[in-house]
């Protein structure tokens, strides 16, 4: 499967939930993949049941022949470890920035934590459909704050597309009458300039989880990008740990993503971001492999334990 990670950032209020939502519809995720969908929807029902709290953070689109995995960011300068460890499963970001207020605060925190990771950026200016805009000084805003906060040459070199979120409506022109109603001139700038996760599908397994997830029926959650190989449900794995100790387990679960769905999944392989269940404690930043193949994979910066709670 051909997949691109990206993660979408923004001041808050300048519409990505509404972009989200909107890319979800337009590429017909959801349709597509009915009964995954329905699976999807059975179980966040269980786990309603349950009592837990679902707050999806992660989405996945099918595009084409593509799985594109959306990795939501907390914009809050109280989560930049969070955000840098996003930043080390993406290649890619969507900058959402609204068409009237131009860059803010929050912008700029996140935008240089992209930047430094050096992903690729793209720059998507919002709500073009307002009756009053300043795209113009909008896209100088952005290019000035690119420059000021070091972007090097391919991330200056950022394309931009022009969208309402809300309508639905996309175009590659700033010019408000050239908008078209669907998202393919954005699918096709995600497919075609965010770089295909650079892993090695080949070899043993190697999964380093970024973030921390949390339910009550399964416990703690690792979720990351799959480096090398591919994972299996009920496979024996080892996990490398942070105290250069280890410990086997058993996968318990795996889950994927599709829409703002989780949902299981038998297998995923290198490039994909899942969610593995089956360690008590497991860790960011601690590397599972295969226990043929045990190599632990740089220590990712930590700077506050982060669980979300779904
Ligand atoms: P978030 O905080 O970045 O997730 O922003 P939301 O997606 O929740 O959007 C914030 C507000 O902006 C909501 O009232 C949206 O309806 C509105 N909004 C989002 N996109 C657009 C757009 O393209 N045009 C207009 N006019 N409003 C939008």
């Amino acid at each position: 499967m051909n997949i691109r990670n990206i993660a979408i950032i923004a001041h808050v209020d300048h519409g990505k939930t509404t972009l989200v939502d909107q890319l979800i519809k337009k590429s017909g995720t959801l349709e597509a993949h009915e009964e995954l969908a329905e699976r999807a929807m059975d179980s966040n029902a269980l786990e309603r049941e349950r009592g837990i709290t679902i707050l999806a953070k992660n989405t996945a689109i099918h595009y084409k022949d593509y799985k594109i995995n959306i990795m939501d960011t907390p914009g809050h300068a109280d989560f930049g470890g969070e955000v840098e460890r996003i930043m080390h499963m993406v290649d890619g970001v969507l900058l959402v920035v609204d068409a009237y207020e131009g860059t803010m605060p929050q912008t700029r925190f996140v935008l240089k934590k992209a930047l430094a990771a050096h992903v690729k950026p793209i720059v998507v200016i919002n709500k073009v459909d307002r009756p009053v805009v300043r795209i113009q000084e909008v896209m100088d805003e952005v290019l000035e704050l690119f420059m000021e906060l070091g972007a090097d040459d391919n991330q200056l070199d950022f394309p931009t597309v022009f969208v309402s979120a809300l309508n639905g409506t996309s175009s590659l022109d700033p010019d408000i009458s050239t908008q078209v109603p669907n998202m393919d001139c954005l699918f096709d700038m995600i497919i075609n300039e965010i770089p295909a996760p650079a892993v090695d599908v080949e070899g043993g397994l190697q999964l380093q989880p970024a973030l921390l997830d949390y339910n009550d029926y399964v416990g703690r959650i690792g979720i990351g990008r799959i480096q090398r190989g591919s994972i299996k449900v009920n496979e024996n794995v080892v996990c490398l740990r942070a105290d250069g100790s280890k410990t086997q387990f058993r996968v318990q679960k795996l889950f994927s993503y599709l829409g703002m769905h989780r949902f299981e999944v038998e297998e995923a392989s290198a490039g994909d971001i899942v969610a593995v269940a089956g360690l008590a404690d497991i860790g960011v930043g601690e590397t599972i492999c295969e226990p043929s193949c045990e190599e632990a994979l740089p220590l990712l910066h930590v700077d506050e334990p982060t669980i979300q709670m779904i």
